[in-house]
């Protein structure tokens, strides 16, 4: 039997419900706040990813879906959203037009990784990419987004850690700082950073290994080099979330995987994620899109791990939907008027499932129970006479027969 590739996996319901609630909320929560939806295409040229994410971060080191197609260009699978958009932005001439852009995005990402719990080879985002603004209230405004989606899906135990990446006046000095401590302490930390500590020192930061943190931890911290703006930057964000009653811990060892970040990043974590324990992250990226051709335009953006907040609300247990009404029809004549009333029925929001079957009742109530249906509507030769059907409560094993015009308001409340 053919299996789905290892690190993808299927949505099925009835969790496909969670991922429907979680895309409506997001949907209703960025329509508050002004963005409207970008779908940019799953593939990319390569190079788009290479010279945005950076030559020496995982992803590009090792974790993507390349490709040559028939006509031999060499092709990705997205493995992020921000690189398509800004793309997307500058081939659309957005900057010339109104470089005051609101995007927001969701839709599968790839990567090459080890499959694990809250890690997967195919796993969605959602995003929002903001164009033009430098002020740091808007790194106010993308964390109150991602804020408020927590709280409207009724998570409340997530914490928001931000720091500053600082810019390109005052990083280069925190990065020799770093990379002379490192230096002196290079056999604690593991294979893979010493590598890093040459070629992009930040990386080491993102280590998950032990002993590499506990080398980091004992470093040196980029907010002491923080140029005045940079401060005053994030001075202003913490005030910002102050005054929005977001509580929030600076962490001055965050980095992200990607090198475009500048100033503000930031992490939204649910410690019941374990070691995978990110949901949300992003932050500014203040040069990407001259990197990527444009002009000097600021941007900041963020992206969610749907599975990972699929994971924290699967284990708080799925508050179900209404079960569809379930339809029982018995012999053909019943099953033609019975098609009809479905159809008036739905006309008035009603939900209504009916399986196909026609055989005895018996055998169909065994088929509705084993579904899970609450409520059964039947109707057979002596209902269809008198122009009714029976409704039947599976819980409370209540039973009415209702005339077929009084169906809709029988139900409305139930329904509702
Ligand atoms: P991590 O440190 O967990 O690898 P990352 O730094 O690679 O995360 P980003 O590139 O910032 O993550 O992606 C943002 C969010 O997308 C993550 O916080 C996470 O929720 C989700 N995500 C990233 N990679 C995966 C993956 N392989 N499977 C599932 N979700 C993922
Ligand atoms: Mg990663």
């Amino acid at each position: 039997m053919i299996k789905a590739p290892p690190g993808t996996k299927d949505i099925l319901p009835p969790e496909s419900e969670i991922w429907q609630k979680i895309e409506e909320t997001a949907r209703k929560i960025f329509k508050l706040y002004g963005y409207r939806e970008i779908r940019t295409p799953i593939f990319e040229s390569t190079s788009l990813f290479q010279r945005s994410i950076g030559e020496v971060t995982d992803i590009v080191e090792k974790e993507m879906y390349t490709f040559k197609d028939k006509g031999g260009r060499s092709l990705t699978l997205r493995p992020e959203g921000t690189a398509p958009v800004v793309r997307a932005y500058l081939e659309h001439q957005f900057p010339q037009k109104d470089q005051f852009q609101k995007f927001y995005y969701m839709g599968p990402m790839f990567r090459y990784e080890r499959p694990q719990k809250g890690r997967y080879r195919q796993f969605h985002q959602i995003g929002v990419e903001v164009f033009g603004p430098s002020h740091p209230m808007m790194d106010v405004e993308v964390i109150a987004i991602q804020w408020r989606l927590f709280k409207e899906l009724g998570i409340d135990n997530i914490e928001v850690v931000i720091n500053s990446l600082g810019c390109e006046k005052c990083r280069p000095a925190y990065r020799e700082r770093l990379v002379e401590y490192l230096r002196a302490n290079r056999e604690r930390l593991c294979e893979t950073c010493q590598r890093r500590l040459e070629r992009n020192p930040l990386r080491v930061l993102d280590c998950k290994n032990e002993g590499c943190r506990r080398v980091v931890r004992e470093g040196p911290e980029i907010t002491e080099f923080l140029c005045e703006d940079c401060k005053k930057h994030m001075e202003q964000v913490e005030k910002g979330l102050q005054q929005l009653g977001i509580p929030y811990r600076v962490d001055p060892f965050l980095v992200r995987g990607l090198d475009y970040y500048t100033r503000t990043v930031f992490e939204f974590i649910h410690k019941s994620l374990g070691a995978q324990n990110t949901v949300s992250a992003g932050g500014r990226y203040d040069h990407l899109v001259k990197e990527l051709g444009g002009p000097d335009i600021p941007g900041i953006g963020f992206a969610l791990g749907v599975e990972r907040l699929v994971l924290i609300l699967n284990a708080r247990g799925l508050q179900e939907e209404k079960k569809p009404l379930y339809f029982i029809l018995l012999g053909e004549d019943s099953l033609m008027k019975g098609m009809e009333l479905m159809e008036k029925l739905r006309n008035n929001g009603i939900p209504v499932m009916w399986t196909g079957k026609t055989g005895s009742i018996k055998a169909q109530l065994r088929l509705a129970n084993k579904k899970g249906a609450s409520l059964v509507a039947i109707m057979g030769e002596d209902e269809l006479n008198r122009h009714s059907i029976k409704i039947k409560n599976m819980e409370t094993g209540e039973e009415s027969e209702v005339k077929w015009e009084e169906v809709s308001s029988f139900l409305s409340s139930y329904y509702s």
